[in-house]
């Protein structure tokens, strides 16, 4: 038995847990649990917990459903808003086929390949989203417009608001469970938060995703206010997005620094880019995944829709933060088309194969966008060939489609699930008739 296992072992005893939860994410990124006896676990750590894939979105076909959860030790924490006495804690877990080969279906496994392309190559990949939500007050009915815990906005302190209340709780509960904040705000939005993860590895931050939103449902409850991570609930507000920073490390290097290049962007780091921006079309069905993640790119709100970077262009798909100087290992990239609704293993897996595609291939950079690109015309945006990002969940459907990279990375099973969901998704969408044609021609038809 593993250190890290028997660590396990002895924290359930000594914390008196009784519930182990293991958890897993479908493959639209929805958190999937089952809870065990602890007299469970040396069965579960050895051989896995079976479960019915069949009954999970984008697992498998009934014909193959025999699935195998494998709880991660390195990922145990208790659960801080179940009681301590008898305590409940949780595991990630690893999916697995019957006979232990790694499940093609698993969101965490396809991350983990990605990770280990990287690797190969000497990299490491570290990530850095910023999560934006809103709290609504409950009940929430969807039939109405939800309504916002307050009417404030970017920055604002209001004493002995809501928001603030909820922001120091999520914190203070995130921070129990090893999950480090670095900043958090009220956003732009009425209602509408902000909280950055300080950066980790990838797995662990889309793990520490996965955990967050139970964490931040599960606060808002205790506060009888409702939590949302959908990308756009108001037409005329900005929506929630995950910009997310990255970067390249080779041991204790950054690899996208270099002090003598040109904004300190090492030649890596400007191929990483190129990636991101001439692959973007088709990894965007993943980044934002809902019909509703396209109402969020429409323009406006802070949010991209053209396909470009730039120096601290808040406009931009791809920006470069700036750094302070002697701060080298904090160099890093931000891509701001993800949204708070996708499923991070996978996002982050398109992310990190569309910029070691730049590497690979060399690609050159563009020239970058110092301009505002929302205030130039369609014809001066096309003389810097700065195109547009997919319109709707259609069009990043289609660009999807005919992605080899997309196709790579995901695996042939995740690749078609998804296509195939997000098809259904869209063509619902398309029949329904909606309140903005009936205001606009019942009175004139
Ligand atoms: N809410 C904006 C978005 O949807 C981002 C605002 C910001 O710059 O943090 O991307
Ligand atoms: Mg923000
Ligand atoms: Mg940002």
């Amino acid at each position: 038995m593993d250190k890290q296992t028997e660590f396990v072992l002895r924290a359930i005893e000594e914390r008196d847990v009784r519930f182990v939860r293991l958890w897993f994410t479908d493959v639209l990124g929805f958190l999937k649990s089952v809870a065990i006896a602890p007299a469970e676990l040396e069965g579960a750590f050895s051989e896995g917990i079976g479960f019915d894939g069949s009954a999970i979105e984008g697992f498998a076909r009934v014909y193959e459903s025999d699935m195998v959860a494998r709880p991660d030790p390195s990922t145990f924490q208790i659960l801080p808003w179940r009681d301590a006495n008898p305590a409940t804690a949780r595991m990630f877990c690893d999916i697995t086929m019957p006979d232990g080969s790694p499940s093609y279906a698993d969101p965490r496994y396809v991350l983990k390949r990605a990770l280990q392309r990287a690797a190969d190559l000497g990299f490491t990949f570290y990530t850095h989203p910023e999560v934006e939500f809103f709290l609504f007050n409950d009940p929430l009915d969807p039939d109405r417009p939800p309504i916002p815990v307050d009417q404030s906005g970017y920055f604002d302190h209001t004493p002995q608001s809501t928001g603030s209340d909820f922001r120091r709780r999520a914190i203070t509960m995130l921070e129990q469970m090893g999950i480090s904040v670095e900043f958090s705000h009220h956003e732009g939005g009425p209602g509408q938060q902000e909280i950055d993860l300080r950066y980790a590895d990838a797995l662990s931050t889309a793990d520490n995703l996965m955990t967050f939103r139970v964490v931040v449902k599960e606060v808002a409850l205790s506060q009888n206010i409702h939590a949302s991570f959908m990308p756009k609930p108001f037409t005329e507000h900005p929506g929630s997005g995950m910009h997310t920073h990255v970067s390249l490390f080779e041991g204790d290097n950054n690899a996208f620094y270099d002090a003598s290049a040109e904004y300190h962007l090492s030649k890596i780091a400007r191929h990483f880019i190129a990636g991101l921006l001439r692959h973007a079309s088709e990894i965007t069905a993943v980044t934002n995944q809902w019909v509703n993640s396209y109402k969020r790119l429409a323009g406006g709100g802070e949010a991209p829709n053209y396909i470009c970077w730039g120096r601290n262009n808040r406009s931009a798909l791809v920006r470069v933060p700036m750094y302070k100087p002697n701060k080298g290992a904090s160099a890093r990239v931000e891509l701001r088309s993800l949204d708070s609704a996708c499923n991070p293993y996978l996002a982050f897996a398109l992310t990190l194969a569309a910029g070691l595609a730049g590497i690979e291939g060399e690609y050159p950079l563009p020239e970058g966008a110092e301009d505002d690109v929302w205030s130039l015309t369609e014809r001066e945006r096309q003389a810097l060939g700065i195109e547009p990002l997919p319109r709707n969940l259609d069009e990043a459907i289609r660009a999807m489609e005919n992605s080899e990279l997309v196709a790579d990375t995901l695996g042939e099973h995740v690749f078609d699930f998804f296509l195939r969901n997000k098809r259904a998704e869209f063509e619902e969408y398309r029949r329904q008739v909606t309140p903005i044609e009936l205001q606009r021609l019942l009175p004139v038809l």
